[in-house]
């Protein structure tokens, strides 16, 4: 599965800005067979049924999210930045590695006690990640997994999320 990720992960240095190596996913989506592949990947790695719906983080998480609620028959819910979602929401506020962000989640997002497994596409410094759990949590959620397609690992952001786990396809 590592291979499969790295396989089809474009580095493309200076972006967004000089000093930053962005992991551009966009080749692995684009590719039927390894996107299905790191779909059904992390749906066996965690086992359908072990969460009721799953969360994605704006925006490449939203893709990853999508796909692995269809293909278990759940539903998905969107964790949005600050601005994007029209009722009333939980807001959380963090540092990237690249600026700052506000990510918000509707605070009717889950029926109490839902269980959710998170989606991204990379884990660098585990802002954003830290971050969702929380308004997971904030919104009523159980936290049942927190997966990215891959992980920067130099960046720690392990440590950030941590006591939460993070499960990577890929680690670099
Ligand atoms: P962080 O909060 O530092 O863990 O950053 C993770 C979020 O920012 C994810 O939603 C990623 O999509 C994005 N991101 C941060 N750094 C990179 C990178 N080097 N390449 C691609 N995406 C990144």
């Amino acid at each position: 599965m590592a291979a499969v990720v790295a396989g089809k992960v474009l580095d493309v240095p200076d972006f967004p800005k000089p000093g930053i190596v962005f992991k551009d996913l966009m080749p692995l989506f684009a590719d039927g067979v390894a996107f299905r592949q790191v779909v059904d990947g992390i749906v066996s790695y965690h086992g359908a049924g072990s969460f009721d719906v799953v969360a994605g983080i704006e925006a490449r998480g939203f893709v990853v999210a999508a796909a692995i609620a269809y293909a278990t028959g759940v539903g998905v819910v969107p964790i949005r930045k600050a601005g994007k979602l029209p009722r009333a929401t939980h807001s959380a506020s963090y540092a990237l590695e690249y600026g700052e962000a506000t990510l918000e989640v509707h605070q009717d997002a889950f029926v109490g006690g839902q269980r959710v497994l998170l989606v991204d596409d990379v884990l660098a410094t585990g802002g954003t990640g830290a971050a969702a759990l929380e308004l997971v949590e904030r919104a009523g959620g159980v936290v049942s997994g927190f997966t990215v397609v891959m992980e920067l690992g130099f960046l720690e952001g392990r440590k950030r999320v941590a006591p939460r786990e993070v499960h990577a396809l890929l680690t670099v």
